[in-house]
């Protein structure tokens, strides 16, 4: 290769020691040799490496925490992959409630550290996602108080395809800006720095964890899907139901408020079946302990497949029934259907004012298969497109970071009346297609 530009930063080439580990992720299923990955120091090894990978005809995967739910969206053969996870830096203006964090970080560890100094991070369901999460959203039980994720962005640190460090806000770069909160990640260049609003956190919050067993999961779920939506803002509801096999019905979250009044709001799904309750009054400290149960990277066994949408109005009996059938059919520890509460903050926002369109459904809905032999893959993803098929009458659109490369027309899907507009901002700032891959924005033919 001959290329004016040096590698910077921690360069792992394939056949060099540390490069089995470098590939994994979170799901065992990817299955891509990239030729070499930069663990990035700082912006300027990234702008190395884009640069180099210019030079040298390479194709590029930026990477931060892993997570990707259609593995080899961080990963591509003979290409680089750009990983940030070592500028990982969480700068707190207490004064000015903001955070300046590196791109590198993972939820857990923003909102663990802001939580010791009285703020708020929101995050979802796993304390090692990493923020690949935000361009694309980021939802969670935080979501119907503080907004998602990226509607708290206030600045961002990007490098282009032309290795040019560009910055972003409201009035600077502003369409990048706009594209960065719900766009999703791998689209537009290699973020390396966001700047976010960050809210007080209360002293104390109530988190509750309810079970109830697996058979009373249509009353439960009937009452959900009413209550859960309409319910006060400050309480965020993740309703889980497992294979009927060895699952369960399991409802956590949090009420940013006293325990007694809880208590009140959760009474019209607590009195539903024979549930197992646990409420509780904690400190904000272990709150955020509480809701971010460990979940590793390097050794997490599972395959998966997953598809999500969202619902704008309540789930019919018809619907219930497709659930039913999955439910009965699939097999696997972390297999099932996830529900998370819409409203409040997020649906205050108008679905044209930032690139995340779905702003005013009810409520998210995700399914997913899990098993451990590759033999079994083929099985488990053809029954969850199957059964997106099926729900397709009762559900709009798809969320872009639970991405599925069964979705036919995966921008409008992803976003909705936004995806020209995004087409637009791709065409600006990346007209080659340099950050790409099987379902990233495409830039507009040049005329
Ligand atoms: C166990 C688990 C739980 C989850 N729970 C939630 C949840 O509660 N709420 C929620 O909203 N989502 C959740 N997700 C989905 C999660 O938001 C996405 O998987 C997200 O893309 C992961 O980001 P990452 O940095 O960890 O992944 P990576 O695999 O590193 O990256 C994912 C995508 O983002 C791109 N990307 C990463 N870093 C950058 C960067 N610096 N610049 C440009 N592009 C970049 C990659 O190219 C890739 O396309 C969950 C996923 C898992 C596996």
């Amino acid at each position: 290769m001959t290329s004016t530009t040096q590698l910077t930063g921690r360069v792992i080439f394939q056949g060099d020691p540390g490069y089995n580990v470098a590939r994994k992720n979170w799901d065992p299923r990817t299955d891509r040799f990239p030729k070499v990955f930069v663990f990035a120091q700082r912006t300027k090894d990234v702008v190395n490496a884009i640069k180099w990978a210019r030079e040298n005809h390479v194709p590029i995967r930026p990477r931060g925490g892993r997570h990707s739910l259609e593995g080899n969206f961080s990963q591509v053969n003979g290409g680089i992959v750009i990983d940030v996870s070592d500028i990982n830096h969480i700068r707190l203006d207490k004064v000015n409630g903001t955070a300046t964090i590196g791109t590198g970080n993972r939820v857990g560890r923003i909102a663990h550290t802001l939580a010791r100094q009285g703020f708020i991070m929101p995050f979802g369901d796993s304390p090692s996602v990493g923020l690949g999460i935000l361009p694309g959203g980021g939802i969670g039980p935080y979501q119907r108080t503080t907004g998602l994720i990226s509607d708290n962005l206030l600045e961002l640190e990007m490098v282009d395809a032309n290795g040019k460090v560009i910055r972003a806000n409201k009035s600077r770069n502003a369409d990048l800006f706009w594209a960065t909160q719900g766009g999703g990640g791998g689209n537009f260049g290699v973020y390396t720095q966001y700047k976010l609003k960050v809210p007080p956190a209360p002293a104390n919050a109530t988190v509750f964890s309810i079970t109830w067993p697996w058979d009373q999961f249509e009353e439960v779920f009937k009452t959900w899907q009413v209550w859960a939506p309409a319910v006060n803002d400050k309480l965020g509801s993740e309703l889980s139901i497992g294979p009927k096999k060895g699952g369960n019905v399991s409802m956590l979250g949090l009420f940013l408020g006293p325990k007694a009044e809880a208590v009140r709001l959760l009474t019209p799904i607590t009195s539903v079946g024979t549930p197992t309750k646990f409420i509780q009054l904690l400190p904000y400290t272990q709150v955020v302990r509480f809701l971010l149960q460990p979940d590793p990277v390097l050794t997490h066994p599972f395959r998966s497949q997953f598809s999500s949408g969202f619902a704008r109005r309540p789930f019919p009996e018809p619907a219930i029934k497709v659930m039913r059938q999955f439910l009965e059919n699939i097999e696997g520890k972390e297999a099932g259907f996830f529900f998370l509460n819409w409203g409040g903050a997020v649906s205050r926002v108008a679905p044209r004012a930032t690139a995340f369109f779905w702003r005013d459904p009810q409520f998210y809905v995700e399914w997913n298969t899990s098993w451990l032999k590759p033999s079994e893959s083929a099985k488990n993803i053809a029954i969850v497109r199957n059964t997106r098929q099926k729900l397709q009458p009762y559900i709009v659109g798809s969320y872009v970071n639970v991405p599925d490369l069964g979705i036919k027309n995966p921008g409008l899907a992803y976003y909705g009346a936004n995806f020209f507009r995004l087409r637009r901002v791709k065409t600006k700032y990346d007209p080659d297609n340099v950050f790409r891959n099987p379902q990233s924005i495409p830039p507009l033919r040049r005329p």
